[in-house]
């Protein structure tokens, strides 16, 4: 059973076919030693109770055996329905017709182990004597070949580490910190003058900061997961459905542990949790619940413990905190005279209370919460910069590849008044434009400024070109490692960000300064929540970086060239509403004449 298991989640992992060696192994050999072991451990059990039960007369052996069977339902039905996920961990990310199938396959073997059992023991009731010398061989068959299973997996075990992992003594470890809802705006190295960051700007000048790093989805679940897949969201498929992500994605973590580093995050759970398909490829995954916990100090603890007991080994650390994210609960930066009806924290009750529509915050109660914020991003800074600080000293970051980064930022009163505070719910650029920044001395020029917008999508592909790995083919974000070893921007490319959390569904494409939004069907409802839409909107971001000033009325022709590659995409991804709605009578002629022209609505 555990052999069959390790051979399902190689294959579902696809780990074969993306060359990781060291890692179909590292999956193969615990569940088979696990498998082995409670095999060996219930083969005995059940031939030690059924022999007592058979000297014990026939009533006993009866009663014996319909116990067993009882139990064996009893497992069967635990395993099919309320503890699915924990004893089929693998089952909610394949596809339905094949867990089942598996399922009654190992159905199948356990019960069908069982009957041999039942009739073996029978046989010899019926015939204790002429069947005792054929029965003793089969014990004795079934015994070795277990012992032989466990030693077989204990040795591979052993053989493990004698695997090549491709790993250099010399590779730095990489620390990747996300820092949930912080907008770009709010650092310092980015232009914000209320001194918020000032240790991570800090920390920014000793590496590479980029002044437009794009997020490819407004919220946390699909932005994580781009991030460490380097694909878009339609493309890695965890959206709003929250379906986790497919453990065929090979993840950043997975190419550092095929890599050979060890892997840890410490995180705040939520939307970044394991149950969702981010765990992949994390050897420890810790999720904390910051609210309970009162503040991200125990994750960085921990990850602070962990970092110091791995020693020279090189290692992959993803820490995230929801700090910045509501409640807000720190107002050092608010100006008490402005709280109005409000208070610090400003949490749960009160976001949904303004989306409710119950709560109209007036504009110093919003200028309040926005200070709320503000004193969240520091005290982020405080902590967060606290423990780089501590690596700092201890020789750890100066010898670490460091990235800092959020999965997206905040409306505060930006764009929307019933969503804000709040995010994902759309893909303006409060919501998309985060921080990014890389510091390691000796592989990234100290001081560098990159000013061509770039996605998360490209931060995989540089952390594994930083730590000398090899590139992965599927990744479509590219490495920014040249530009941030010479300085040099890089090319401008087309930038992209969808999947909403909240709301109809957006695409965005950004090129240069230009960006253009469409909405495929500006009617949808997401979650229980839909709100009117443009169905296209394109800003010129340099002169309209707040994005109050549609240009859709006179297409420059460069968006016109945007907005046919983006509603290619959306044909791609979104066909069955865009069929539905594209035609649809809410449309204005203008954009539907417009699209006429481009082949999209006939
Ligand atoms: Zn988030």
């Amino acid at each position: 059973m555990g052999t069959l298991m390790a051979g399902w989640a190689i294959y579902l992992s696809r780990d074969l076919p993306h060359g990781m060696l060291h890692l179909a192994a590292g999956r193969f050999i615990p569940l088979a030693l696990v498998g082995a072991v409670l095999g060996a451990a219930a083969s005995f059990l059940i031939a030690l109770l059924l022999s007592r039960l058979l000297r014990a007369g026939r009533r006993w052996w009866l009663g014996g055996m319909a116990l067993l069977v009882l139990c064996y339902a009893t497992a069967l039905g635990l395993a099919a329905v309320p503890l699915r996920p924990v004893l089929f961990p693998l089952h909610m990310f394949s596809p339905k017709p094949l867990s089942i199938g598996l399922f009654l396959v190992l159905a199948g073997i356990l019960g069908g182990l069982l009957l041999a059992r039942f009739l073996d023991t029978r046989a010899g009731q019926a015939d204790p004597a002429g069947g005792a010398r054929i029965r003793s061989r089969r014990p004795a068959v079934a015994a070795w070949s277990g012992a032989a299973l466990v030693v077989l997996t204990a040795s591979s075990v052993l053989a493990l580490s004698w695997i090549p992992a491709g790993r250099s003594p010399k590779s730095p470890p990489v620390i990747l910190v996300s820092l949930d809802t912080l907008r770009a705006d709010r650092m310092g190295i980015l232009g914000n003058t209320r001194g918020l960051t000032p240790m991570l700007d800090s920390l920014a000048r000793d590496g590479a900061a980029f002044d437009h790093a794009e997020s490819a989805a407004p919220w946390t679940l699909p932005s994580h997961a781009s991030l460490f897949s380097s694909r878009l969201p339609y493309d890695h498929g965890t959206r709003w459905e929250h379906r986790p992500l497919h453990p065929a994605i090979a993840t950043l973590a997975e190419h550092f542990r095929e890599a050979g580093y060890r892997t840890a995050s410490f995180n705040g759970g939520g939307y970044v949790s394991a149950a969702l398909g981010l765990g992949q490829g994390f050897e420890i995954y810790e999720e904390h619940d910051e609210v309970r916990e009162g503040g991200p100090k125990p994750i960085l603890a921990a990850a602070l413990e962990w970092i110091r007991s791995v020693g020279d080994v090189p290692f992959f650390i993803f820490i995230h905190t929801y700090e910045v994210h509501s409640p807000y609960s720190h107002d050092e930066h608010a100006d008490a005279g402005d709280a109005g009806r409000l208070s610090c924290p400003f949490g749960f009750k009160e976001v949904t209370a303004v989306q409710n529509g119950t709560l109209t915050l007036t504009t110093s109660e919003r200028r309040y919460v926005s200070g709320l914020y503000d004193s969240d991003v520091a005290y982020t800074d405080q902590v967060v910069g606290g423990l780089l600080e501590t690596l700092r000293r201890d020789g750890i970051l100066d010898r670490a590849i460091l990235v800092v980064t959020s999965d997206h930022g905040e409306d505060l009163w930006d764009h929307s008044s019933l969503r804000s505070p709040g995010h994902g719910h759309s893909l303006y650029e409060e919501l998309l434009h985060v921080p990014l920044f890389f510091r390691a001395p000796g592989l990234v020029r100290a001081g560098g400024r990159i000013g061509t917008p770039v996605s998360l999508l490209d931060v995989a592909p540089t952390l594994l070109a930083l730590a000398g790995l090899p590139p992965d083919r599927d990744h479509r974000g590219r490495s920014l490692e040249r530009a941030l070893r010479d300085g040099k921007e890089p090319d401008a490319v087309p930038i992209q960000a969808e999947s909403i959390e909240y709301g109809p569904g957006r695409f965005s494409l950004r090129q240069g300064d230009l960006k253009v939004i469409v909405a495929p069907a500006p009617d949808q409802v997401n979650a229980g929540i839909g709100f009117p839409v443009e169905p296209v909107e394109v800003f010129d971001l340099r002169a309209d970086p707040r994005e109050e000033h549609d240009l859709s009325g006179r297409m420059p022709p460069q968006a016109t060239e945007m907005l046919r590659s983006l509603l290619e995409r959306v044909g791609r991804v979104f066909e069955p509403l865009r069929e539905k709605h594209l035609d649809d009578e809410r449309i204005p002629e203008r954009l539907r004449e417009q699209l006429r022209s481009l082949g999209y609505v006939h």
